[in-house]
């Protein structure tokens, strides 16, 4: 995606293509000025001496430097059309018109740069500007063959220059109706670009949209429908996954745990009761778990954690707080005084263990614990023998 410009950048970035533009015109009268003194050099400006070039180049020097300035102050910004292309082609029609009258020679083959100074403005002008720049270009040059006929009223020059004004018009007429046609060309290239780019950002919203659905999807696939924790195939999976990308390997303790004669809830209170059990069970041991821990339903009325950097200690205290605080809570919603107790079986995973073996080791534990008589947590180490608390 692209980075949207603030607007203080963007002003500074379109003041530099000013610039550039700038660069260009100064070019085209720096090209100009070198053909003329080429020409000077070769004596073929009959008309023209040293100091006239030099007033040729100071003319030039005060115009381009004047816009420079112009442009360095920010003083162009206070104009309607900051590019100032209209006023820079007008300023190069009269400084071209003014050379084009001292060089009567040249005449013909100088029309070309009326042409150019045309092209200057293809992009940035509106139709109506664009017509002001080429019938000044006609009045300039019909005034550079009047006032040539004024002086020398015995040239046989006339019928020449008039043609000369008539091809001059045919071609403004030309780059007029060829820069309206580029005009409409560029206004339709720009809309396709917008239409474009709604349309592309309406594709970056479908697919954030998409992106999230596909998350809310996930994490529906992931969970338990009636407690809310992971179920069994997530458990497996994230648990898996953290076994395997601790770099820094540390022990995690496993704890199974089963809810103690749980079939006789269902059969004495109802399902709807051992709902209940299941759900308030899950909210007491979600109080005893941090956030690192994964906790999952096994299946039925058995659950199943991973505790991350847990030793063989604190995987017992936490199974034991648990077990405590489940026993202890009152199911009176069900009926008055009625306690659950829960059995866990505890093991601790070995680096480089496959899940199934930590866990086959606290089922075993787990066995052992209902074994033992319940309301019970066992702990069985890598080692066959057993520790019961
Ligand atoms: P033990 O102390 O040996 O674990 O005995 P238990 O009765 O808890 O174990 P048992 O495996 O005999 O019974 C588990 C019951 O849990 C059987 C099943 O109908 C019930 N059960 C499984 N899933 C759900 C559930 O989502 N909701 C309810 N209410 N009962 C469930
Ligand atoms: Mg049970
Ligand atoms: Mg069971």
């Amino acid at each position: 995606m692209t980075a949207l410009k603030s607007p203080r950048s963007r002003a500074h970035h379109e003041q530099r293509l000013r610039i550039k533009r700038l660069i260009i015109s100064v070019l085209s009268h720096m090209i100009l000025l070198g053909i003329l003194l080429a020409a000077l050099i070769l004596d073929l400006l009959n008309d023209v001496s040293y100091q006239d070039y030099l007033l040729f180049v100071g003319s030039a020097l005060i115009t381009q430097g004047t816009f420079w300035l112009m442009f360095r102050l920010d003083l162009n910004l206070k104009f309607n059309d900051p590019s100032l292309t209209l006023m820079q082609m007008a300023t190069a029609i009269i400084w071209f018109s003014f050379i084009i009258s001292q060089l009567p020679e040249l005449r013909g083959a100088l029309l070309l740069l009326y042409v150019m100074v045309m092209l200057f403005g293809i992009f940035q002008l509106n139709p109506l500007e664009f017509a002001f720049a080429g019938l000044l270009s006609l009045v300039c040059f019909g005034t550079v063959i009047v006032s040539d006929l004024s002086l020398h009223p015995e040239s046989s020059q006339l019928r020449l220059s008039i043609m000369q004004w008539i091809i001059l018009a045919a071609a403004q007429t030309w780059i007029a109706l060829f820069s309206s046609y580029v005009r409409r060309l560029s206004e339709r290239l720009r809309k396709q670009k917008s239409v474009l780019k709604a349309s592309n950002h309406k594709m970056i919203r479908a697919n954030e949209e998409l992106e999230q659905a596909m998350q809310q999807l996930d994490e529906i696939a992931g969970t338990d429908e009636l407690t809310g924790i992971l179920n069994r195939r997530r458990f497996f999976q994230e648990a898996e996954c953290r076994l395997e990308s601790s770099d820094n390997y540390q022990p995690s303790a496993l704890c199974m745990i089963d809810i103690d004669h749980f079939k006789e809830i269902n059969d004495q209170y109802g399902h709807q009761a051992g709902d209940q059990v299941l759900e308030h069970f899950t909210q007491i041991a979600g109080q005893y778990l941090r956030s690192s821990d994964l906790f999952g339903r096994y299946g039925g009325e058995e659950f199943v954690l991973l505790l991350p950097q847990n030793n063989q200690d604190s995987g017992i205290k936490v199974a034991e707080r648990i077990r405590q605080a489940f026993a202890k809570y009152q199911f009176d919603q069900i009926e008055p005084g009625l306690n659950c107790t829960l059995s866990v079986g505890i093991s601790l995973h070995r680096f480089g263990e496959p899940l199934d073996s930590t866990i086959k080791r606290a089922d075993d534990a787990l066995y052992q614990a209902k074994h033992n008589g319940r309301n019970q947590s066992v702990y069985i180490s890598g080692a066959p023998q057993a520790q019961q608390h």
